[in-house]
């Protein structure tokens, strides 16, 4: 006996802005006003780059160096490529299909690029970056980063040849994640074919979102389309995705972070405090150093 997940509000793409100049994206949370702050806690931004053409160029597009204290991104290219360098050291370029997870905690500079080869030639550009939060004993952690490449993700095969359900943290029937989280995280990407059909059985307490990258799905008897987000209510634990075309979908799914939350700028803070405290530090150098 199934015990179906409610669907709260299925949110077409808001009008798009510019991050820098090289992603173009619709924020479906926290700026609709169907997902307020902690509505998806943990995560707590979603920004979703829908296709775009870049025409070539030398100057690769992106956003410049920026501070970030508090909480992870969490970049998954699904076109296009995405470079990064932070004021820890790290950097790392993804491609089509992988994700890369950097965690900021205690602050780090970073800048956000097209990657330079793929600039020179230009083309489809297609990303979801996603603001993870932190609890707020590991807010001030030391920063990390994970270049997670698609080749490492879990993967379930779905029978007949119908697709695969990629783990990229958590856990689907057995099927585990290469991220390493704070807190529990459900993250997979769902590439299926058509007349595919996927269960999933999702804690009623964890905050669940589906995001449709590629093609028209069915969940839970309701059509959705590209581009738009899913929302669950906290409300039942399966799903059904079905496929009348082939599809891609981003699964969402994390428990709920109860902690006051403060976010400014580019902190994720749980007190007005530690805002002032994160630009004191950021301006006493505090961030480390990143060339331009
Ligand atoms: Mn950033």
């Amino acid at each position: 006996m199934k015990n179906f997940k409610t669907i709260e509000q299925i949110i077409a793409p808001p009008a798009p802005h510019m991050v820098g100049d090289g992603f173009r994206v619709n924020n479906f949370f926290p700026g609709t006003k169907y997902i307020g702050l902690k509505r998806m806690s943990p995560f707590f931004l979603l920004d979703y780059a829908a296709k775009v053409d870049y025409p070539p160029t030398d100057t690769p597009r992106g956003v410049g160096v920026h501070p970030h204290r508090g909480f992870e991104t969490v970049t998954i290219a699904y076109k296009g490529k995405v470079a990064h360098h932070d004021s820890a050291g790290n950097s790392g370029v993804i491609g089509e299909g992988d994700v890369q997870w950097m965690t900021a905690a205690s602050g780090i500079l970073h800048k956000e690029y097209h990657e330079k080869e793929w600039s020179k030639t230009g083309g489809t550009f297609q990303m979801v970056q996603l603001w993870v939060n932190l609890p707020s004993k590991h807010k001030m952690s030391p920063p990390k980063y994970q270049g997670l490449g698609h080749e490492t993700f879990g993967q379930y095969m779905l029978p007949n040849d119908l697709g695969v359900l990629e783990v990229i943290a958590g856990d689907y029937y057995g099927v585990k994640g290469p991220a390493s989280t704070f807190t529990p995280i459900e993250m997979y990407n769902v590439r299926i074919k058509k007349g595919a059909n996927v269960n999933f059985s999702l804690p009623e307490d964890y905050n669940t979102g589906f995001m449709v990258i590629e093609g028209t799905v069915i969940l839970n008897n309701k059509t959705v389309h590209a581009n738009h987000f899913v929302l669950f209510a906290n409300k039942g634990t399966d799903i059904i995705l079905e496929a009348p075309e082939d599809a891609i979908v981003l699964v969402l799914s994390g428990k709920p972070i109860d902690e006051p939350l403060v976010p400014y700028g580019p902190f994720l803070m749980n007190y007005k405090e530690e805002i002032m405290q994160a630009y004191e530090d950021l301006n006493n150098g505090k961030f480390g150093h990143l060339e331009d």
